[in-house]
Parts: structure tokens; C-alpha cells; sequence
């Protein structure tokens, strides 16, 4: 077995501090890569405090990493050693449904394997990238330019692809209105990539404060959402809205801002249902819809064309030690806009 050093939960409660564990030795199929730098995600914070259920201790948390390909398995052939590589929400699935052989693996009609709260073919549980070294099927690992900064492409391996994925699949682009909810790590991207698509981009926020760093985004409207006023002035208006929020949030107060066949679209997973009214909805012929992270093929086109654009996260990067701080402040809404993990600090 691989010694591997991280940052755990043992329980709901107990926060985050350092732990040894084991990865598996490679399989012909496998891609050993050291981290240097792993995103933080809220989907994180609401795992290693059990806000979904299901959550498994000892948790490593951790999805968005990138680093240096150090050991490869004897039928490896996409990767050498010393290749940037970067691995996000998954590290496995059957790659046998018609999902997984349409490049959806995140719906796998089997279950695909999480990359960390899961448990793997062997049977041990997934732990993910707050921590040194980890290894992947081949198949699960992306290419990364290494025309980026490193660190500020790891949050693309979540809160873009998350973005990035249903923009796509609703072919959000120009002649559109969309309005994203929420400017935090998905809510930047979402912007980011809703400008890049060609769309007039409104960001609805809770912050006044984020309004100049909106704009620098790229986005062409802000509207306080505490600002019934403002608020108002924008009814009925959009043909999308992103929602990228983690909280409890009311829906129909926002399905209201939809234009006639608007649609309003679930990237957020705060912990409690959304309650929507009927009215919400047919009065304007609207809908509801959602979307998970997004299959490999689309993670790689999304990296691909980032590199091409110049799209990066905007970033802070933080040492492992600071990990509580971070997480107070993202349950605060105050990342600007998503804090970044140096692991040569663990
Ligand atoms: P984040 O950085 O904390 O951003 C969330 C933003 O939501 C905050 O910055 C804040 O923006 C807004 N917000 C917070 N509480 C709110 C409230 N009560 N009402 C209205 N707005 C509120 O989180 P993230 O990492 O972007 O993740 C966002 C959500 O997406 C999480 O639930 C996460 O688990 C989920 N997620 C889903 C997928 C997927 O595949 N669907 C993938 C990754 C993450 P303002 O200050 O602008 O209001
Ligand atoms: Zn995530």
C-alpha cells in the first residue's frame, strides 16, 4: 500500500485535523498523482458536517485537486510521469450504462464512485484531495495545460464543469438573460462562462459588496436580492437563472424573476427541499431543473477550453492549517471567490 498523509473528519463534529492513511497500489490501469493544490468546495462543509446524510468517517474531503503525475500503471498509455493531471468529483463508474458510453458518468444507472465518501471497487472508502498523493483509474483523470496557473485552475474540476455543464446543456448563449444566483466558487465560474457564451449575465446576490468584483467578471447587471426595490425591477425578465446557492432559499420568490418559459435551474444542494408553489411555475409555463457536476468528456472540453480562453478561478490560496477559518467564512458567503489549498502546507 501507498502511505498517504490528509486532513479528516472522524465525525460530524469534530472538525478537521492531519491523519495517515493507505491508498492502493497501483492497478495497470492506475494514475498515481502528488497534489499541489486541492479547491474547496461548499459541497465539502455540508459532508463532513452530515447535512446530506450518508456521510462516511474517516473523511478526507476533497474534489477539485491538481499536481504531477508521479507513478503510472504498466497499461497506462495517456499519461507519463511528470504530466499535469487533475481528478474532480469522480473516480470511478460500471463505464458500462448507456450513460457512462454517453460520457455521463455522474448519472451511472450502477452508481458512480465519488471521489471521496464512497466506497470503491476494492471495497475501502474514497478519500479525496486534502491530502498528498492519491490514485485514479486513468480513465478519471483529466489533462490539465500547463499554460495556467496551477492553482487557479484546481477549482475547475468542480465549480466549473458544474457550470460549464448545464449552460451547455440548456445552450445558454447570446440573446439570452441569465441571471446567477449566488456569487460564490460555482456562481464565479458561472458568470465567467455565461460571458464567455455570449449571454447578458445578471448576477443576484445578497452581498452589495460583490457588486464591483461582478462587474470585473464580466457580468453586465447586479441586483441585491435584499433590495425589494431592485428586485422588482427585474420581474419576470429571465430566460435562465443559475442557482448556485447553499442555503435555504425561497424559490418562488425567484421563479418569479423568470420570463414566459424561463427556466430555473438547480446547481445548489442546500440540505432541506425547496418548496415550490404550482403558481410559480404555470403561470409563466416555467420549470425547474437540475444538473450534477458533469461526465469526463465535458470536464476535459471544459479544461481544453478554459486553457484556450485564459479561464481561471478566482482564487485565494490558504495553507492546510486554515481550513476551519476558510469554512466559517464560506458559510458566511465571503470567498472571493473560491480558497485554494497549498499542500506543500499539510
Ligand atoms: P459558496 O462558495 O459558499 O457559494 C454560495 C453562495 O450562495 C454564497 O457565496 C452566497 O452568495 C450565496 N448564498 C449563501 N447563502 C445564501 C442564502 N441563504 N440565500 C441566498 N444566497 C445565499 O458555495 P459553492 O462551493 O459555490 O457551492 C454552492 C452549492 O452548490 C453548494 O450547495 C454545493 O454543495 C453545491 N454544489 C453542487 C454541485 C452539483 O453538481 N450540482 C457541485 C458542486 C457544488 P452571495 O453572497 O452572492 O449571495
Ligand atoms: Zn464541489
Amino acid at each position: 500500500m501507498i502511505q498517504a498523509k490528509g486532513y479528516a473528519a472522524q465525525d460530524a463534529n469534530s472538525g478537521l485535523a492531519p491523519w495517515n492513511f493507505e491508498r492502493r497500489e497501483l492497478g495497470p490501469h492506475d494514475v498515481q498523482f502528488d497534489i499541489q493544490f486541492c479547491g474547496v468546495c461548499h459541497s465539502d462543509l455540508h459532508r463532513i458536517k452530515d447535512e446530506w446524510g450518508g456521510s462516511i468517517f474517516p473523511m478526507v474531503p476533497g474534489h477539485e485537486m491538481v499536481g504531477k503525475v508521479v507513478n503510472i500503471g504498466s497499461h497506462v498509455t495517456k499519461f507519463k510521469i511528470g504530466d499535469i493531471a487533475g481528478t474532480g468529483c469522480l473516480v470511478d463508474s460500471c463505464q458500462t450504462c448507456d450513460n457512462c458510453k454517453d460520457g455521463l458518468e455522474q448519472y451511472c444507472l450502477n452508481g458512480s464512485t465519488e471521489t471521496y465518501n464512497s466506497i470503491g471497487e476494492d471495497g475501502s472508502p474514497t478519500y479525496g484531495g486534502y491530502s498528498n498523493t492519491i490514485v485514479v483509474k486513468d480513465d478519471f483523470v483529466l489533462h490539465v495545460s500547463d499554460k495556467l496557473p496551477l492553482a487557479a485552475v484546481a477549482p475547475l474540476l468542480c465549480a466549473g464543469i458544474t457550470t460549464y455543464s448545464p449552460l451547455r446543456h440548456w445552450k445558454v448563449g447570446k440573446g439570452h438573460k441569465l441571471a446567477v444566483l449566488g456569487l460564490g466558487g460555482l456562481g464565479h465560474m458561472a458568470v465567467k462562462f455565461g460571458v464567455a457564451f455570449g449571454a447578458e449575465v445578471t448576477v443576484l446576490s445578497t452581498s452589495a459588496d460583490k457588486e464591483a468584483d461582478a462587474r470585473k467578471l464580466g457580468a453586465h447587471h447586479f441586483v441585491v436580492t435584499k433590495d425589494p426595490e431592485q428586485v422588482k425591477a427585474v420581474t419576470a425578465s429571465f430566460d435562465f437563472i443559475l442557482d448556485t446557492v447553499s442555503a435555504p432559499h425561497d424559490l418562488n420568490m425567484y421563479l418569479s424573476l423568470l420570463a414566459t418559459n424561463g427556466v430555473h435551474i438547480c446547481v445548489g444542494a442546500p440540505p432541506t427541499p425547496h418548496e415550490v408553489s404550482a403558481f410559480s411555475l404555470i403561470g409563466g409555463r416555467r420549470s425547474v431543473v437540475g444538473s450534477l457536476i458533469g461526465g469526463l468528456p465535458e470536464t476535459q472540453e471544459m479544461l481544453d477550453f478554459c486553457a484556450e480562453r485564459g479561464i481561471v478561478s478566482e482564487i485565494e490560496i490558504i495553507d492546510m492549517k486554515s481550513i476551519d477559518t476558510a469554512y466559517e467564512r464560506m458559510l458566511k458567503g465571503d470567498v472571493r471567490y473560491r480558497f485554494v489549498i497549498d499542500m506543500a502546507t499539510l
